[in-house]
């Protein structure tokens, strides 16, 4: 009775801290059965258990079941200490400093082992200037991890061995209601971790779900508070949004609420051209086809059609003040690429691939001689090539030219020689041309 009483009392005062009691869905109100669930995932569990732990398929996975999809991964939260998990399976490692987790192998399969956490908010710890709690790595109750957890539809706790769900916060309710809603106070969620900002668009397009409006209300006037996330988390999450298959719907989203601004730093102006803006939605719905049908993404190339206009507009002004052409154009990606590295921290590997498929641009004007034959040889071209078809079907190229080069890709070698199309007076300037630009390339350093 007392307890009922100061529960009550409590979850008034303070509803991120109070831990509800939750509910056991059986599997006839949420149809997920052991069968949806991957055999190593079922096999951790009911080790753990066997070993005296809790032990539960838990977060995207169990959401992703109940609303139809077929989830990327499965993850398991436990009772059990990170060391008691590793003793437990031969196959396994510890991973991570701030917050141990436990990767366990099983078959093909990787399965991320998570103890019970509980929620550190920004009263108790330790945060930025700006509120953003710096730590989260304490071990906690069930009540706890679930109360953590950003939404109520990613906070369910699957039992393999009995097919109920456990329910903290009317989550399965939620997802039948298509609804995603915060679990505790938006603003104040908002305030300890802006990413979730990110992840209320990416996962209502995902799911279908319509984002609660005191989750939605607070974004617009939060936003800018994702300019303080370190920029390589604010990259891993970008990428995850943009390689969703959904990235249209999720940036379309993301601009309703005002939430553009200071993610790409040059997105807005990006959207504001005519020209890009046609060139950036082409290569995300082209993107999302890709995804939807189980085809490779290339974050390169994504990042290359989101950043072009922006290379093209750098690489114009330079030629403008009488720079040459290709140097220009080299000067032009790494300045735009240097602009966006204080916001997102793309990694070097990536900024390579973007690169090779912007310096490929200017070599598919070149329909004579020899060049064309040594271009089909560069292991990028076909990157290459699909990006050019995409500037031409946002209309800043004729299509003559993406088809040009598919024709001659296709034709027999022999065949090719007399594709070629010689540009006589192109060919002459250029002869004229050819060692001036020589010359400027061999000048040293950047002017
Ligand atoms: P998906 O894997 O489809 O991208 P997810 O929800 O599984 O979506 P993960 O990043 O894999 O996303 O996170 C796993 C779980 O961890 C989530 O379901 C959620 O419970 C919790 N979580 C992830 N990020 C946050 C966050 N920023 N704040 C609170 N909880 C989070
Ligand atoms: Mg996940």
């Amino acid at each position: 009775m007392i307890r009922k009483l100061l529960r009550r009392v409590f979850r008034r005062a303070a509803p991120v801290s109070a831990l509800p009691e939750p509910a056991v869905i059986p599997v006839a109100r949420h149809g997920v059965r052991r069968e949806h669930i991957s055999p190593a995932a079922n096999k951790v569990c009911s080790v753990l258990q066997d070993g005296g732990h809790k032990a539960y398929v838990v977060g995207g996975a169990v959401r992703d079941i109940i609303v139809g999809h077929t989830p990327k991964d499965f993850d398991v939260a436990t009772s059990a200490t990170p060391e008691q998990v590793r003793a437990l399976f031969r196959r396994s490692r510890i991973i991570g400093r701030r917050f141990k987790i436990v990767h366990v192998m099983s078959g093909s399969e990787t399965i991320e082992v998570s103890t019970f956490r509980a929620m550190q908010d920004a009263e108790s710890t330790e945060t930025d200037e700006h509120g953003r709690v710096l730590r989260d790595n304490v071990f906690g109750s069930m009540a706890e991890d679930a109360t953590r957890r950003d939404f109520t539809v990613n906070a369910l706790y699957y039992d393999p061995s009995d097919e109920t769900i456990v329910d903290y916060h009317h989550g399965v309710a939620d997802l039948q209601q298509k609804t995603l809603r915060m679990i505790g106070d938006p603003r104040v969620r908002y305030r300890e971790d802006p990413v979730r900002m990110l992840r209320a668009a990416r996962l209502g397009a995902k799911l279908g779900l319509s984002i609660d409006p005191a989750a939605r209300a607070p974004i617009r006037e939060m936003a800018e508070l994702l300019e303080n996330v370190p920029p390589a988390r604010l990259f891993d999450e970008m990428l995850k949004l943009l390689m969703s298959g959904h990235a249209v719907k999720c940036l379309k989203q993301l601009r309703e609420e005002g939430l553009h601004h200071g993610l790409l730093p040059l997105l807005d102006v990006i959207l504001e051209q005519p020209m890009g803006e046609r060139f950036v939605w082409l290569s995300l719905e082209n993107t999302d086809d890709r995804v939807r049908q189980g085809k490779p993404v290339s974050p390169g190339f994504l990042f290359a059609t989101l950043l072009w206009h922006e290379v093209l507009a750098d690489w114009e002004a330079r030629k403008a003040k009488g720079e040459y052409s290709q140097p220009a154009l080299f000067e032009a990606m790494d300045a735009v690429l240097e602009r966006q590295s204080g916001k997102l921290a793309i990694t070097r590997r990536i900024a390579g691939d973007i690169k090779d498929i912007w310096a490929l641009q200017p070599r598919f004007d070149k329909r004579a001689g020899k060049t064309p034959h040594r271009l089909l040889e560069q292991p990028r071209y076909r990157a290459g090539w699909d990006f050019l078809r995409l500037r031409a079907q946002s209309g800043e190229l004729p299509m003559e030219l993406p088809d040009w080069w598919e024709a001659f890709a296709d034709a027999h070698p022999e065949a090719r020689e007399n594709m070629l199309v010689p540009d006589k007076a192109g060919a002459a300037k250029k002869r004229r041309r050819r060692k001036k630009p020589a010359a400027a390339a061999a000048t040293p350093g950047k002017e």
